[in-house]
Formats: C-alpha cells, sequence, structure tokens
C-alpha cells in the first residue's frame, strides 16, 4: 500500500454543501493540509465526483463479517452496535483489518421478566433488579470495555410489558454517567421517551409510534442537549409489520386498533428539526429472525437518508447525519468531517448528494483509513 495518496479534481462535502474541486491529499491513513512531498503518491483521478467522510451508522446489529462487508460497499466506515448477546464474537470482528470500525454497548439493560431476556436470549444478567443492582450492571459493562450503555425504556402503560421503573432508570444514568459512559434509551412511544428523557439519558434511539413528538416535548430535549436517533427505517417497517398484525385481529374481534403509524415516528423527526434537536442517523439493521423488521446492512442507511429528508431534513443536514453529528455525538473526534488530521475514512460518489439525497447510493469506492476498501 502506497503511504500517501493524493486525490485530484474532487468536490469535497464541506459539512454545508460542495466545494468546488480541489485537491485532497491523505498520508498514513490521514488527511493531511498539504500534498508537498509527496512524491510516490498514488493519484486518484475524482473526475469532479463529491468526495465525502465515511458514512456512520448509529443503530446496527452485527453478527458477522459479511454484515460489515455490505456496510462497505454502502461507504459505511463506523457502525455503533446498539446491543448484542456475544461481546466476544463482536469483539473478535474488530480485530480485523479494512473493516469499519465497530462501536458496542454490550448487552442492554432492560426490565427482569421482559422480553430481552424471555425470549430475545439475553443473559439474565442483563436484566436490572434495583438501584444497586443498577450500579453493577453498569460495572459489569465497564468492565467488559463497553463504548456506551443502553438500556430498554418500555412504556409501563402497555399490557403485558415488563418495564424498568423511574428510579432504576435514573440509577443507570448515573452510574454510567461516573464512569463517563453515555446512555442509549430505546424508546417506542412517547411515554417511552419522556420516561428515558427524565432519567437524564444522553441519546434517544426510535422515534415514537403513537403520537407526534410536540414542540415543548422537542424544545425541552433540544434544551438539554439530547440527541435523537429515530432510525425510521425501522419504524416504517415495523409499524407496516403490526399494522397487518392488528388488521388481522380487528377484522377478528372488531376492536379498534391502537395508533401504531409510521406517520407519528416521521412527525416526531419533522418537529425535532423545528426545535433544532440534534438528529442522527441509525438504521438497525440487523439479521434477528424473530425481529419485526430486518434492515439491511450498509444500503439501509442511504434509506434512512431518505426518509429524513422526507421528514423536513435538507440533504446536506442528513449527511450530517451520518457524519459530523454522530461523530460529536459519540466523541468520535478523529472522523466525521474532511479536514487535516482527521482519519481517511471516505467515499467518492456519483452525482449531487446534497441536492438529491438519492445520490449517495452512488458510491464509486471507499476508504478506511486511507486504503482503499471497495
Ligand atoms: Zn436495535
Amino acid at each position: 500500500m502506497t503511504a500517501t495518496t493524493v486525490f485530484t479534481n474532487v468536490r469535497v462535502f464541506d459539512g454545508t454543501g460542495v466545494t468546488d474541486p480541489r485537491t485532497v491529499a491523505v498520508h498514513d491513513g490521514l488527511i493531511t493540509g498539504d500534498v508537498v512531498g509527496a512524491a510516490n503518491a498514488e493519484t486518484v483521478a475524482g473526475n469532479a465526483r463529491v468526495l465525502l467522510p465515511g458514512l456512520i451508522d448509529s443503530h446496527v446489529h452485527i453478527d458477522t463479517r459479511s454484515d460489515l462487508e455490505q456496510c462497505i460497499r454502502a461507504g459505511v466506515t463506523t457502525v455503533l452496535d446498539m446491543a448484542t448477546r456475544d461481546l466476544a464474537a463482536l469483539d473478535s470482528l474488530r480485530a480485523l483489518a479494512g473493516l469499519p470500525t465497530v462501536l458496542r454497548a454490550g448487552m442492554p439493560a432492560s426490565a427482569p421478566g421482559g422480553t430481552h431476556t424471555k425470549k430475545m436470549g439475553f443473559a439474565g444478567s442483563s436484566a436490572v433488579t434495583s438501584e444497586p443492582d443498577a450500579a453493577r450492571f453498569v460495572a459489569d459493562r465497564a468492565q467488559e470495555g463497553v463504548d456506551y450503555i443502553k438500556v430498554i425504556v418500555e412504556d409501563p402503560r402497555m399490557p403485558g410489558t415488563a418495564a424498568l421503573p423511574a428510579p432504576i432508570l435514573a440509577a443507570i444514568v448515573t452510574a454510567a454517567h461516573t464512569r463517563g459512559l453515555l446512555v442509549v434509551a430505546h424508546a417506542v412511544t412517547s411515554a417511552a421517551l419522556r420516561l428515558a428523557d427524565d432519567a437524564g439519558v444522553d441519546v434517544i434511539t426510535h422515534a415514537p409510534l403513537n403520537r407526534d413528538l410536540n414542540a415543548d416535548e422537542a424544545a425541552a430535549l433540544a434544551a438539554r442537549g439530547s440527541v435523537l436517533v429515530p432510525t425510521l427505517t425501522m419504524m416504517r417497517g415495523v409499524s407496516a409489520a403490526v399494522g397487518r398484525k392488528l388488521m388481522f385481529r380487528l377484522l377478528r374481534r372488531l376492536r379498534v386498533a391502537p395508533p401504531v403509524e409510521y406517520a407519528h415516528a416521521r412527525g416526531s423527526v419533522t418537529a425535532a428539526r423545528a426545535a433544532g434537536l440534534t438528529i442522527v442517523a441509525g438504521t438497525d439493521a440487523n439479521n434477528e429472525p424473530g425481529a419485526p423488521f430486518s434492515p439491511r446492512h450498509g444500503t439501509s442507511l442511504a434509506d434512512e437518508l431518505g426518509l429524513l429528508v422526507d421528514a423536513g431534513l435538507t440533504p446536506t443536514e442528513a449527511i450530517r447525519s451520518a457524519t459530523a453529528l454522530p461523530a460529536r455525538t459519540f466523541g468520535l473526534n478523529d472522523r466525521g468531517v474532511i479536514a487535516a488530521g482527521r482519519r481517511a475514512d471516505l467515499l467518492l460518489v456519483d452525482g449531487e448528494p446534497t441536492v438529491d439525497i438519492g445520490a449517495i447510493r452512488n458510491v464509486r469506492a471507499v476508504w478506511i483509513a486511507g486504503a482503499r476498501v471497495a
């Protein structure tokens, strides 16, 4: 591998739009400020294509090497795993060269008797039974070296659902913050989102399906510096799957279905954007046989960016939600923008992604830490 690569005639996504054609140099895996002394450099002719920071998917569940290879082909060079049963297996993938960076939560905290331990195969020790047990749970994760804490916040009003109570949620957040770990909360209804916010979590993932986030709620989240990872791709898939099931029940029993509608997830993102809440792109890509929906690794991030634009983000804001904003949220200060000193995780695309977000699918080449991988 040549240590220096010079990209000529590329238009660079700079966070506000794309620049005029210019030259970008990479040396030893990092973007450099100048191209002097690049005698043995490899040259990549950009042909006025757009050079972007490698994309970051902030909600995935990785099982195999092929999941990560799919990510690469779609220009996704960093993924944040949001719950795994087998951290050792995930970490063995992290050790392989030429693949996306994987950050991970390990096991998620959930309520005793909840779906995660009863049906989804997570170890019993991931159930948190009391406030002191919250400290034990977080200490266990810290011992494993996880990158953040994931907590399942269920809606206590949902019949038959085991939900972590507010004091335990607050104890998990306190224990995590004491150790310098962010807390990411799963919440799919407005009541669950409220519980998560009251507990002081840093990041809320998914978006309410029962009603739109209102302007006051969005403003309160924004004022606290919260981050929303709405996973619209997943919410659309879930609402379609649940809708079909409910329709069968409805026909059988002539009952009124509770509102589980994608339109509420979309409307929540529209409200979040209007309030200035930080929105970060995540797909919830998974291979779970029992999952209501399984977005595909890699390509689903382009779907997500399209849905974010459909909910009101500009294409440039959508691209930032998969580059600079997740980097800032998760402390990945070495990436997310094209600037001197940052990691050369890059993708080159055809077309005008800041005008038509669909162009993000036109991936021509991908680099991880300066090495071409696709
Ligand atoms: Zn997930």
